[in-house]
Protein backbone atom coordinates (compact mmCIF):
# COMPACT_ATOMS: atom_id res chain seq x y z
CA UNK A 1 0.00 0.00 0.00
CA UNK A 2 2.70 2.53 1.34
CA UNK A 3 4.91 1.53 -1.94
CA UNK A 4 2.01 2.12 -4.29
CA UNK A 5 1.17 5.62 -2.05
CA UNK A 6 5.18 6.05 -2.88
CA UNK A 7 4.77 5.40 -6.61
CA UNK A 8 1.40 6.90 -7.01
CA UNK A 9 3.35 10.50 -5.47
CA UNK A 10 6.47 9.81 -7.63
CA UNK A 11 4.54 9.56 -10.49
CA UNK A 12 2.49 12.72 -9.49
CA UNK A 13 5.95 14.53 -8.50
CA UNK A 14 6.73 13.45 -12.50
CA UNK A 15 3.88 14.62 -13.97
CA UNK A 16 3.92 17.96 -12.23
CA UNK A 17 7.55 18.61 -13.80
CA UNK A 18 6.32 17.41 -17.17
CA UNK A 19 3.68 19.53 -17.22
CA UNK A 20 5.99 22.83 -15.84
CA UNK A 21 8.17 21.57 -18.54
CA UNK A 22 5.54 22.02 -21.42
CA UNK A 23 3.97 25.33 -20.10
CA UNK A 24 7.73 27.02 -20.15
CA UNK A 25 8.43 25.82 -23.34
CA UNK A 26 4.87 26.91 -24.38
CA UNK A 27 5.87 29.95 -22.98
CA UNK A 28 9.36 30.21 -25.16
CA UNK A 29 7.22 29.23 -28.45
CA UNK A 30 4.65 31.64 -27.70
CA UNK A 31 7.46 34.28 -27.12
CA UNK A 32 9.34 33.60 -29.94
CA UNK A 33 5.92 33.08 -32.42
CA UNK A 34 5.18 37.48 -31.12
CA UNK A 35 8.08 37.70 -34.04
CA UNK A 36 5.51 36.74 -36.62
CA UNK A 37 2.11 36.87 -35.37
CA UNK A 38 -0.36 39.86 -36.10
CA UNK A 39 0.32 41.62 -33.38
CA UNK A 40 4.11 41.93 -34.06
CA UNK A 41 5.64 45.41 -34.21
CA UNK A 42 4.67 47.26 -37.67
CA UNK A 43 8.22 49.48 -37.36
CA UNK A 44 10.42 46.22 -38.34
CA UNK A 45 8.15 46.38 -41.60
CA UNK A 46 9.31 48.67 -44.61
CA UNK A 47 12.49 50.17 -45.78
CA UNK A 48 14.44 50.79 -43.15
CA UNK A 49 17.48 48.83 -44.45
CA UNK A 50 19.46 49.08 -41.23
CA UNK A 51 18.07 45.52 -40.02
CA UNK A 52 18.26 43.87 -43.14
CA UNK A 53 20.68 41.28 -41.83
CA UNK A 54 19.07 39.90 -39.37
CA UNK A 55 15.49 40.69 -39.17
CA UNK A 56 13.47 42.28 -42.10
CA UNK A 57 9.99 40.29 -41.90
CA UNK A 58 9.64 41.35 -45.81
CA UNK A 59 12.66 38.29 -45.83
CA UNK A 60 10.69 35.67 -44.08
CA UNK A 61 7.40 36.86 -45.49
CA UNK A 62 8.77 35.94 -49.26
CA UNK A 63 9.53 32.75 -47.75
CA UNK A 64 6.20 32.19 -46.86
CA UNK A 65 5.73 32.07 -50.66
CA UNK A 66 6.03 28.13 -52.36
CA UNK A 67 5.24 26.16 -55.02
CA UNK A 68 3.26 24.12 -53.56
CA UNK A 69 1.00 26.52 -52.06
CA UNK A 70 0.51 27.94 -55.62
CA UNK A 71 -0.24 24.25 -56.71
CA UNK A 72 -2.80 23.02 -54.13
CA UNK A 73 -4.83 26.11 -54.93
CA UNK A 74 -4.69 26.16 -58.89
CA UNK A 75 -5.11 22.40 -58.67
CA UNK A 76 -8.68 23.03 -56.81
CA UNK A 77 -9.75 25.97 -58.81
CA UNK A 78 -8.45 24.54 -62.46
CA UNK A 79 -9.31 20.63 -62.03
CA UNK A 80 -11.34 19.99 -59.31
CA UNK A 81 -13.95 22.66 -60.21
CA UNK A 82 -12.66 23.57 -63.71
CA UNK A 83 -14.19 25.51 -66.20
CA UNK A 84 -15.60 29.24 -64.02
CA UNK A 85 -18.01 30.86 -66.86
CA UNK A 86 -19.81 33.55 -65.07
CA UNK A 87 -23.25 32.53 -63.92
CA UNK A 88 -23.00 29.21 -63.73
CA UNK A 89 -22.46 26.90 -60.47
CA UNK A 90 -18.92 26.00 -60.67
CA UNK A 91 -18.21 29.69 -61.14
CA UNK A 92 -19.85 29.95 -57.65
CA UNK A 93 -18.45 26.99 -56.14
CA UNK A 94 -15.08 28.58 -56.96
CA UNK A 95 -15.97 32.12 -55.11
CA UNK A 96 -16.97 29.96 -52.27
CA UNK A 97 -13.86 28.08 -51.74
CA UNK A 98 -11.80 31.45 -52.34
CA UNK A 99 -14.11 33.34 -49.69
CA UNK A 100 -13.51 30.06 -47.41
CA UNK A 101 -9.69 30.32 -48.05
CA UNK A 102 -9.53 34.26 -47.29
CA UNK A 103 -12.22 33.53 -44.00
CA UNK A 104 -9.49 30.84 -43.01
CA UNK A 105 -6.57 33.26 -42.98
CA UNK A 106 -8.41 35.35 -40.37
CA UNK A 107 -9.21 38.08 -43.09
CA UNK A 108 -12.22 40.04 -42.68
CA UNK A 109 -13.88 38.80 -45.91
CA UNK A 110 -17.36 39.53 -48.16
CA UNK A 111 -18.50 39.17 -51.07
CA UNK A 112 -19.82 41.74 -53.77
CA UNK A 113 -22.46 40.85 -55.80
CA UNK A 114 -22.87 42.42 -58.65
CA UNK A 115 -25.41 42.31 -62.09
CA UNK A 116 -24.39 43.98 -65.54
CA UNK A 117 -25.91 44.39 -68.54
CA UNK A 118 -23.67 43.60 -71.61
CA UNK A 119 -24.34 45.05 -74.78
CA UNK A 120 -21.98 42.66 -76.57
CA UNK A 121 -23.77 39.87 -75.81
CA UNK A 122 -27.35 41.82 -75.24
CA UNK A 123 -27.87 40.11 -71.88
CA UNK A 124 -27.46 40.30 -67.65
CA UNK A 125 -24.81 38.84 -66.08
CA UNK A 126 -24.55 38.32 -62.17
CA UNK A 127 -22.22 37.25 -60.13
CA UNK A 128 -19.93 37.85 -56.98
CA UNK A 129 -16.36 39.40 -56.43
CA UNK A 130 -14.80 38.27 -53.40
CA UNK A 131 -12.40 40.93 -51.22
CA UNK A 132 -10.79 39.66 -47.83
CA UNK A 133 -9.61 42.96 -45.99
CA UNK A 134 -6.74 43.38 -43.82
CA UNK A 135 -6.66 46.30 -42.15
CA UNK A 136 -4.08 49.05 -41.70
CA UNK A 137 -2.62 49.96 -38.30
CA UNK A 138 -1.59 53.51 -38.09
CA UNK A 139 -2.45 56.84 -39.17
CA UNK A 140 -2.09 55.67 -43.09
CA UNK A 141 -4.85 53.05 -42.57
CA UNK A 142 -7.32 55.14 -44.57
CA UNK A 143 -4.93 54.39 -47.47
CA UNK A 144 -5.44 51.08 -49.75
CA UNK A 145 -3.78 49.02 -51.72
CA UNK A 146 -5.96 46.38 -54.02
CA UNK A 147 -4.31 43.19 -55.25
CA UNK A 148 -6.41 41.51 -57.65
CA UNK A 149 -7.11 38.81 -60.30
CA UNK A 150 -9.86 37.51 -61.80
CA UNK A 151 -11.19 33.99 -61.42
CA UNK A 152 -14.04 33.43 -64.11
CA UNK A 153 -13.11 32.22 -66.93
CA UNK A 154 -14.27 31.83 -70.72
CA UNK A 155 -16.77 29.25 -70.96
CA UNK A 156 -15.04 25.22 -71.39
CA UNK A 157 -12.03 26.45 -70.75
CA UNK A 158 -10.12 25.81 -67.28
CA UNK A 159 -8.15 28.66 -67.03
CA UNK A 160 -5.18 27.76 -65.68
CA UNK A 161 -2.55 30.66 -66.85
CA UNK A 162 -5.91 32.91 -67.64
CA UNK A 163 -6.42 33.95 -64.17
CA UNK A 164 -6.20 30.68 -61.98
CA UNK A 165 -2.47 32.23 -61.74
CA UNK A 166 -3.09 35.68 -60.84
CA UNK A 167 -6.25 34.44 -58.58
CA UNK A 168 -3.60 31.76 -56.56
CA UNK A 169 -1.21 34.52 -56.25
CA UNK A 170 -3.49 37.10 -54.79
CA UNK A 171 -4.47 33.79 -52.37
CA UNK A 172 -0.97 33.83 -51.51
CA UNK A 173 0.15 37.03 -51.14
CA UNK A 174 -3.06 37.05 -48.45
CA UNK A 175 -1.87 34.08 -46.48
CA UNK A 176 1.20 34.99 -46.16
CA UNK A 177 0.56 39.10 -45.89
CA UNK A 178 -2.59 38.06 -43.01
CA UNK A 179 0.24 37.11 -40.38
CA UNK A 180 1.79 40.69 -40.61
CA UNK A 181 -0.21 44.33 -39.66
CA UNK A 182 1.12 47.35 -42.10
CA UNK A 183 0.09 50.94 -42.07
CA UNK A 184 -2.08 50.87 -45.25
CA UNK A 185 -4.98 48.78 -45.33
CA UNK A 186 -4.44 45.89 -47.81
CA UNK A 187 -7.10 44.37 -50.00
CA UNK A 188 -7.43 41.46 -51.59
CA UNK A 189 -10.09 41.06 -54.22
CA UNK A 190 -10.93 38.31 -56.93
CA UNK A 191 -13.36 39.29 -59.22
CA UNK A 192 -15.80 37.63 -61.47
CA UNK A 193 -17.07 38.81 -65.35
CA UNK A 194 -13.50 39.99 -66.43
CA UNK A 195 -14.08 38.13 -69.61
CA UNK A 196 -17.38 39.54 -69.80
CA UNK A 197 -16.26 42.94 -70.61
CA UNK A 198 -14.76 43.41 -67.02
CA UNK A 199 -17.84 43.14 -65.29
CA UNK A 200 -16.88 42.59 -61.73
CA UNK A 201 -14.32 45.25 -61.52
CA UNK A 202 -16.73 48.06 -62.91
CA UNK A 203 -18.76 47.20 -60.22
CA UNK A 204 -16.31 47.33 -57.85
CA UNK A 205 -13.94 50.06 -58.71
CA UNK A 206 -17.42 52.61 -59.27
CA UNK A 207 -18.43 51.04 -55.40
CA UNK A 208 -14.36 52.37 -54.51
CA UNK A 209 -15.32 55.61 -56.16
CA UNK A 210 -18.68 55.99 -54.53
CA UNK A 211 -17.14 55.36 -51.01
CA UNK A 212 -14.78 57.97 -51.73
CA UNK A 213 -11.57 55.74 -50.45
CA UNK A 214 -7.89 57.04 -50.93
CA UNK A 215 -6.94 54.35 -52.83
CA UNK A 216 -2.40 54.67 -53.33
CA UNK A 217 -2.48 51.59 -55.62
CA UNK A 218 -4.10 48.82 -57.86
CA UNK A 219 -1.83 46.15 -58.71
CA UNK A 220 -3.54 43.56 -61.19
CA UNK A 221 -2.57 39.96 -62.02
CA UNK A 222 -3.54 38.57 -64.98
CA UNK A 223 -1.92 35.55 -66.83
CA UNK A 224 1.01 36.05 -64.64
CA UNK A 225 2.66 32.22 -64.80
CA UNK A 226 3.57 31.04 -68.43
CA UNK A 227 7.38 31.07 -69.01
CA UNK A 228 9.17 28.41 -70.75
CA UNK A 229 12.75 29.50 -71.43
CA UNK A 230 15.37 30.63 -69.01
CA UNK A 231 15.00 34.25 -70.60
CA UNK A 232 11.45 34.01 -70.29
CA UNK A 233 11.29 33.32 -66.73
CA UNK A 234 14.09 36.03 -65.32
CA UNK A 235 11.39 38.44 -66.74
CA UNK A 236 8.82 40.80 -65.59
CA UNK A 237 6.78 42.91 -67.48
CA UNK A 238 5.19 46.02 -65.49
CA UNK A 239 2.74 48.26 -67.26
CA UNK A 240 1.20 50.92 -65.27
CA UNK A 241 -0.05 54.79 -65.00
CA UNK A 242 1.97 57.74 -65.48
CA UNK A 243 1.35 58.89 -61.74
CA UNK A 244 2.43 55.12 -60.39
CA UNK A 245 5.79 55.10 -61.86
CA UNK A 246 7.26 56.17 -58.91
CA UNK A 247 5.97 53.10 -57.30
CA UNK A 248 7.37 50.64 -60.44
CA UNK A 249 10.70 51.88 -59.66
CA UNK A 250 10.29 51.19 -55.36
CA UNK A 251 9.18 47.56 -57.02
CA UNK A 252 12.24 47.54 -58.95
CA UNK A 253 14.13 48.47 -55.67
CA UNK A 254 12.13 45.29 -53.85
CA UNK A 255 13.72 42.94 -56.43
CA UNK A 256 16.82 44.33 -55.70
CA UNK A 257 17.05 44.39 -51.97
CA UNK A 258 14.77 41.21 -51.24
CA UNK A 259 17.50 39.20 -53.94
CA UNK A 260 14.26 37.92 -56.14
CA UNK A 261 16.56 39.28 -59.14
CA UNK A 262 14.26 39.23 -61.74
CA UNK A 263 14.79 41.66 -64.72
CA UNK A 264 12.08 44.31 -64.72
CA UNK A 265 11.07 46.06 -67.87
CA UNK A 266 8.42 48.57 -68.36
CA UNK A 267 6.42 47.46 -70.73
CA UNK A 268 3.40 49.87 -71.47
CA UNK A 269 1.68 53.20 -70.13
CA UNK A 270 -2.12 52.33 -69.02
CA UNK A 271 -4.21 55.53 -70.10
CA UNK A 272 -8.26 55.90 -69.51
CA UNK A 273 -10.33 54.49 -72.43
CA UNK A 274 -9.64 52.03 -75.39
CA UNK A 275 -12.24 49.31 -75.84
CA UNK A 276 -12.88 47.19 -72.74
CA UNK A 277 -12.62 44.01 -74.77
CA UNK A 278 -8.12 43.77 -75.07
CA UNK A 279 -7.72 44.91 -71.58
CA UNK A 280 -7.77 43.90 -68.09
CA UNK A 281 -9.48 44.83 -64.67
CA UNK A 282 -7.49 47.54 -64.06
CA UNK A 283 -9.69 49.01 -66.90
CA UNK A 284 -12.44 51.00 -65.10
CA UNK A 285 -9.78 51.77 -61.73
CA UNK A 286 -8.11 54.09 -64.39
CA UNK A 287 -11.37 55.42 -66.13
CA UNK A 288 -11.92 56.90 -62.16
CA UNK A 289 -8.99 58.40 -62.03
CA UNK A 290 -6.96 55.98 -59.81
CA UNK A 291 -3.36 54.28 -60.12
CA UNK A 292 -2.61 50.96 -61.50
CA UNK A 293 0.26 48.45 -61.75
CA UNK A 294 -0.38 45.49 -64.26
CA UNK A 295 1.98 42.87 -63.54
CA UNK A 296 2.11 39.89 -67.30
CA UNK A 297 4.01 37.13 -68.00
CA UNK A 298 7.26 37.63 -70.54
CA UNK A 299 6.64 35.60 -72.79
CA UNK A 300 3.66 35.10 -75.12
CA UNK A 301 1.05 32.88 -74.50
CA UNK A 302 -0.47 31.38 -76.95
CA UNK A 303 -3.25 29.58 -75.37
CA UNK A 304 -5.36 32.50 -73.90
CA UNK A 305 -9.28 31.32 -74.13
CA UNK A 306 -8.99 28.06 -75.51
CA UNK A 307 -8.99 24.43 -73.81
CA UNK A 308 -5.29 23.96 -73.90
CA UNK A 309 -4.98 26.74 -71.14
CA UNK A 310 -4.56 23.93 -68.30
CA UNK A 311 -2.60 23.60 -64.96
CA UNK A 312 0.08 21.95 -66.93
CA UNK A 313 1.08 25.18 -68.80
CA UNK A 314 1.94 26.99 -65.19
CA UNK A 315 5.61 27.25 -64.66
CA UNK A 316 5.42 26.95 -61.07
CA UNK A 317 8.52 27.99 -60.16
CA UNK A 318 8.07 31.21 -62.19
CA UNK A 319 5.22 31.95 -60.54
CA UNK A 320 6.13 31.75 -56.97
CA UNK A 321 9.15 34.12 -58.19
CA UNK A 322 6.39 36.60 -59.23
CA UNK A 323 4.75 36.25 -56.05
CA UNK A 324 7.04 36.60 -53.88
CA UNK A 325 7.97 40.04 -56.28
CA UNK A 326 3.94 40.69 -55.37
CA UNK A 327 4.45 39.88 -52.15
CA UNK A 328 6.99 41.48 -51.20
CA UNK A 329 6.38 44.68 -53.13
CA UNK A 330 3.14 45.23 -51.38
CA UNK A 331 4.61 44.68 -48.06
CA UNK A 332 7.00 47.38 -48.89
CA UNK A 333 4.75 49.93 -50.15
CA UNK A 334 1.59 49.61 -47.31
CA UNK A 335 4.18 50.52 -45.05
CA UNK A 336 6.57 53.00 -47.45
CA UNK A 337 6.19 57.02 -46.57
CA UNK A 338 5.03 58.57 -49.72
CA UNK A 339 7.30 61.03 -51.05
CA UNK A 340 5.45 62.06 -54.35
CA UNK A 341 1.92 64.30 -54.58
CA UNK A 342 -1.59 63.36 -55.69
CA UNK A 343 -4.23 65.37 -56.99
CA UNK A 344 -7.88 64.36 -57.85
CA UNK A 345 -10.48 65.89 -59.62
CA UNK A 346 -13.40 66.40 -56.84
CA UNK A 347 -16.05 68.30 -58.88
CA UNK A 348 -17.27 66.97 -61.39
CA UNK A 349 -17.13 64.00 -59.77
CA UNK A 350 -17.75 60.64 -62.40
CA UNK A 351 -20.74 59.61 -63.20
CA UNK A 352 -22.84 62.18 -62.39
CA UNK A 353 -25.37 65.24 -64.06
CA UNK A 354 -24.10 68.63 -62.95
CA UNK A 355 -26.31 71.96 -63.58
CA UNK A 356 -25.07 75.26 -61.34
CA UNK A 357 -22.29 73.28 -59.71
CA UNK A 358 -25.12 70.76 -58.28
CA UNK A 359 -25.30 67.38 -58.70
CA UNK A 360 -29.05 66.70 -59.99
CA UNK A 361 -28.83 62.43 -61.08
CA UNK A 362 -26.14 60.05 -60.54
CA UNK A 363 -25.68 57.72 -63.36
CA UNK A 364 -24.57 53.96 -62.92
CA UNK A 365 -21.22 54.79 -63.59
CA UNK A 366 -18.63 56.78 -65.27
CA UNK A 367 -21.18 58.57 -67.77
CA UNK A 368 -21.11 62.37 -66.63
CA UNK A 369 -22.57 65.21 -67.93
CA UNK A 370 -22.12 69.16 -66.90
CA UNK A 371 -24.82 71.75 -68.08
CA UNK A 372 -24.07 75.41 -67.64
CA UNK A 373 -20.48 76.81 -65.77
CA UNK A 374 -18.79 74.46 -63.46
CA UNK A 375 -15.92 74.89 -60.91
CA UNK A 376 -12.98 72.82 -61.37
CA UNK A 377 -12.30 71.59 -57.97
CA UNK A 378 -9.00 69.48 -56.86
CA UNK A 379 -8.49 67.45 -53.87
CA UNK A 380 -3.99 67.33 -53.37
CA UNK A 381 -1.96 65.90 -51.65
CA UNK A 382 1.49 66.86 -51.29
CA UNK A 383 4.32 64.52 -51.04
CA UNK A 384 7.82 65.19 -49.44
CA UNK A 385 7.93 68.42 -50.62
CA UNK A 386 5.55 71.79 -51.30
CA UNK A 387 3.27 72.54 -54.41
CA UNK A 388 3.97 75.00 -56.83
CA UNK A 389 1.31 74.89 -58.53
CA UNK A 390 -2.01 73.09 -60.05
CA UNK A 391 -2.16 73.61 -64.06
CA UNK A 392 -5.39 73.36 -65.66
CA UNK A 393 -5.96 71.99 -69.13
CA UNK A 394 -9.10 71.96 -71.42
CA UNK A 395 -8.69 69.35 -74.30
CA UNK A 396 -5.10 69.43 -73.96
CA UNK A 397 -4.52 72.85 -74.21
CA UNK A 398 -3.33 75.01 -70.95
CA UNK A 399 -6.05 77.57 -69.41
CA UNK A 400 -5.27 78.04 -66.26
CA UNK A 401 -2.70 78.09 -63.64
CA UNK A 402 -3.06 78.39 -60.09
CA UNK A 403 -0.45 78.66 -57.10
CA UNK A 404 -2.94 79.21 -54.21
CA UNK A 405 -4.86 76.25 -52.67
CA UNK A 406 -7.74 75.94 -53.07
CA UNK A 407 -6.89 74.59 -56.40
CA UNK A 408 -9.45 75.21 -58.63
CA UNK A 409 -11.08 76.70 -61.69
CA UNK A 410 -14.24 77.77 -63.34
CA UNK A 411 -14.86 76.44 -66.73
CA UNK A 412 -17.46 79.14 -68.65
CA UNK A 413 -17.07 78.13 -72.27
CA UNK A 414 -19.38 77.83 -75.13
CA UNK A 415 -20.15 74.27 -75.75
CA UNK A 416 -22.51 70.64 -76.71
CA UNK A 417 -19.73 68.50 -76.89
CA UNK A 418 -17.46 66.07 -74.77
CA UNK A 419 -14.62 67.36 -73.22
CA UNK A 420 -11.86 66.34 -71.25
CA UNK A 421 -10.02 68.67 -68.31
CA UNK A 422 -7.15 67.58 -67.28
CA UNK A 423 -4.86 69.28 -64.10
CA UNK A 424 -1.55 68.64 -63.78
CA UNK A 425 0.46 69.37 -59.87
CA UNK A 426 3.80 70.81 -60.03
CA UNK A 427 5.71 69.97 -56.64
CA UNK A 428 9.06 72.53 -55.70
CA UNK A 429 10.93 69.01 -56.39
CA UNK A 430 9.86 69.04 -59.98
CA UNK A 431 7.55 66.28 -59.50
CA UNK A 432 4.13 65.98 -61.19
CA UNK A 433 0.84 64.23 -60.42
CA UNK A 434 -2.03 64.51 -62.88
CA UNK A 435 -6.26 63.42 -63.23
CA UNK A 436 -8.41 63.79 -65.64
CA UNK A 437 -12.57 63.67 -66.07
CA UNK A 438 -14.03 63.63 -69.79
CA UNK A 439 -17.80 65.10 -70.16
CA UNK A 440 -20.74 65.72 -71.85
CA UNK A 441 -20.59 70.03 -71.72
CA UNK A 442 -23.51 71.77 -72.52
CA UNK A 443 -23.56 75.52 -72.18
CA UNK A 444 -24.82 77.48 -74.46
CA UNK A 445 -24.80 80.94 -72.93
CA UNK A 446 -21.57 82.52 -70.71
CA UNK A 447 -21.65 83.82 -67.84
CA UNK A 448 -20.34 87.46 -67.72
ZN1 LIG B 1 -7.61 37.40 -67.83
Amino acid sequence: MLEEYKTKNRFKKLFGFCVIFIILIGMIISSSSILINKESTPEKLGIDKSNKLNSDPIFDIIEMTDESLLYDYLEELTVKIGPRKVGTSSCEIAGEYIFEQFENMGLETRYQEWESWTPRHKRFYRSKNVEAILPGNSKFNDEIIIVNAHYDTVPDVSGAIDDGTGTVAVMAAAYALSQYKFNRTIKFVAFSGEEYGLLGSRAYANEIYEDNPNLLVQLNLDGIGYATTALHSNNVLLASTEDAKWMVEEIKNVNKNYDIDFNIRFFKKIAPGGPRQFTSDFHDFVLHGYEAIAFGGSEDYPHWHTPEDTIDKVNFGYLANMTKLIVASLAHLADIEVYYPQIRISSPKRGRLYFEDVTLKKFNYARTVVLDDILICTYVKPGDASIENVKFYYDGKLVFTDSDAPYQWRLNKRSIKEHAVEVILYDKKGRTARDQVTFRYINLFLKK
